[in-house]
């Protein structure tokens, strides 16, 4: 079974590399013909919002066609747009990039910075009657563009001459004009059955300053002038993005073209990653963080990067998501549990396997020697010997997690119950032989009695048990704090209430402030991660781990039910 599921990834992986996805089949040929001689790519965030997983597809889709073809990746804020953008995130996208391995090295780049070169290039569109200042206001431009069954109206303005152009744009940039008196528009084709080639609005007035060029502007560049603009700057070759752009193709090329780049750039579209059962929207987000529903924006039931990272995903189960999830062109929603199933192979060979109990009972041995303490030497990754032994205490008084023992349990019950024997993990037979309950009816208390014979690893054949539980050394044991988490919403329960808010979870989130761990965590930093045995993957939390107070998220349990689409 676990054999058969190795080979059908090694499969998929294969085929992945064998067949071209449409990107690369498209830059393949490009390089064939000619059209480049090499490649270079950009991922290009607009710094208003911290990244998502979606921005991680984005972004390991162009580092990686960029390694592929052993070209450039650049780093690229699109921050043409004074009004939503803030410093703050300039930072956060640049950790979440580095931390997903995407590494841009000196090619960090700022939009922003090519406004000279922006304005220039109006200025040469107007000059080859290309582009007009028009005085449409902004209703009446709308009323005039026409819709998908009639064509447009052109402008009163339209046919201004160029000097006289020239001097209103100047007059534009120059402040002489309030926001929305007047814009500048490319002169294209008011019939065009495309609307965004209906003369669309290039350049607008806004008195507004911006954060790395401060009051020096007062008209910016609209995106579908900009972004063409910023990659043939740049040099750029491949300029990939999401679907919505596809009917902005023409004007793009109709850009680079009227400005007469030399080698111009070729813009891609690829269908935006959905994953369900998870909110990628700012506008929830936002507002899940003022009602203190969540805890930030890094909160681990988000999946904003930085949320990923802090609930214990590693770069490398994202990649191996967004492989999986592969490139296409039509739009389609990928189950959570896939992240789920990448970042459990990704952990199972390479993490400790520690023993935990989220839900302590106490075990009593009777028959154990009061002041004894056995060490038992035990393997950290019986799938990785490499990473060694340790050695956990054992002594008379153990926890065990409450659901291993039951006083009158069900048939196939083979944990601990009263009159049976199990394997306590790593260590003896024991067996029940009394308990106690407390006067609401919660046991207390369990008694039990070992069998010398029977430790690990003694080649014990006498007899056999059939349940294997867990449990930590009562004297030894480190108290710790354990975050159990849930999907803050259910595709299928409804994401949305009628009003339009959010259906959440009210489980999402279960804090465990009484967990014992065996205390081999003492060197333990923030983000290391553990198999806690028989629990689930568990990640010390970044903002509120410390040795005085353990916090582990719990990343993902072991259980699954996920099966790996056929590709
Ligand atoms: P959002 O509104 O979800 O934050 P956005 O498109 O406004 O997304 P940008 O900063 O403009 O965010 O996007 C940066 C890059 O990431 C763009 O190239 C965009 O196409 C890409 N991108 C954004 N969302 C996704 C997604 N869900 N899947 C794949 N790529 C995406
Ligand atoms: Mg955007």
């Amino acid at each position: 079974m676990e054999e058969n599921k190795k080979n059908g990834n090694e499969n998929i992986a294969s085929e992945k590399t064998e067949s071209r996805n449409f990107i690369e089949q498209i830059i393949d040929k490009d390089l064939e013909e000619g059209r480049f001689d090499h490649v270079q790519t950009r991922f290009p965030p607009e710094p208003n919002g911290y990244l998502h997983i979606g921005h991680a597809k984005s972004i390991l889709l162009n580092y990686g066609l960029a390694k592929e073809y052993n070209g450039k990746f650049n780093m690229r804020f699109d921050d043409t747009n004074p009004t939503k953008e803030k410093e703050e995130f300039v930072d956060s996208i640049l950790r979440d990039t580095k931390w997903l391995g995407a590494d841009w090295e000196d090619r960090l780049f700022f939009a922003s910075n090519y406004f000279e070169q922006m304005y220039e290039a109006a200025v040469k569109l107007i000059k080859k009657g290309k582009a007009y200042v028009c005085d449409l206001s902004p209703e009446q431009i709308r009323e005039y563009r026409g819709t998908l069954t009639e064509p447009g109206k052109e402008s009163p303005y339209r046919n201004r001459t160029v000097e006289e152009n020239l001097e209103l744009f100047e007059n534009m940039k120059n402040g002489v004009y309030k926001d929305g008196e007047k814009v500048l528009r490319a002169k294209i084709d008011m019939t065009s059955p495309n609307i965004n080639m209906r003369d669309p609005i290039i350049y607008r007035v806004a008195h507004m300053p911006h954060h790395n060029t401060g009051d020096k502007w007062c008209i910016y560049p609209m995106y579908d002038f900009a972004h063409p603009i910023e990659d043939a700057i740049e040099g750029v070759t491949h300029s990939i993005c999401t679907l919505e752009f596809e009917d902005h193709r023409p004007l793009y090329d109709w850009v680079v073209r009227e400005l007469e780049y030399p080698n111009p750039p070729r813009q891609i579209e690829f269908a935006k990653l959905y994953v369900t059962n998870v909110i990628t929207g700012k506008r929830y987000i936002k507002k899940l963080v003022e009602d203190g529903i969540v805890d930030g924006w890094d909160d681990p039931r988000l999946v904003s990067i930085a949320a990923l990272r802090r609930r214990g995903f590693t770069p490398e189960s994202i990649k191996m998501f967004v492989d999986l999830c592969g490139i296409s062109k039509s739009q389609s929603s990928v189950d959570y549990a896939m992240l789920e199933y990448c970042i459990r192979e990704d952990l199972k060979a390479k993490k400790p396997r520690i023993m935990a109990v989220l839900d302590p009972v106490k075990v009593i041995i009777d028959n154990y020697p009061e002041d004894q303490v056995e060490w038992f030497d035990v393997a950290n990754n019986v799938e990785c010997p490499e990473l060694g032994t340790r050695k956990v205490p054992f002594c008379k008084e153990i926890y065990i997690d409450r659901e291993d023992f039951m006083e009158e349990p069900p048939k196939k019950y083979f944990r601990l119950f009263p009159g049976n024997e199990v394997r306590l993990m790593n260590a003896y037979f024991v067996k029940c032989v009394d308990y106690k309950k407390d006067e609401t009816g919660k046991v207390t208390e369990i008694h039990c009695t070992y069998d010398p014979e029977t430790r690990s690893g003694s080649g014990f054949t006498g007899r056999k048990v059939k349940g294997t539980i867990h449990w930590v050394s009562a004297r030894h044991g480190v108290k710790a704090e354990i975050r159990l988490y849930e999907n803050i919403v259910d595709e299928e329960k409804g994401k949305m209430n009628e009003d339009g808010t959010l259906n959440l979870n009210p489980n999402s989130l279960t804090i465990l402030d009484n967990c014992y761990i065996e205390p081999n965590i003492a060197d333990v930093k923030p983000e290391d991660k553990f198999q806690f045995v028989r629990q689930g993957y568990f990640c010390a939390d970044m903002k509120n781990y410390s040795a005085k107070h353990p916090v582990f998220n719990r990343i993902v349990s072991l259980k699954s039910s996920f099966k790996l689409p056929k590709s």
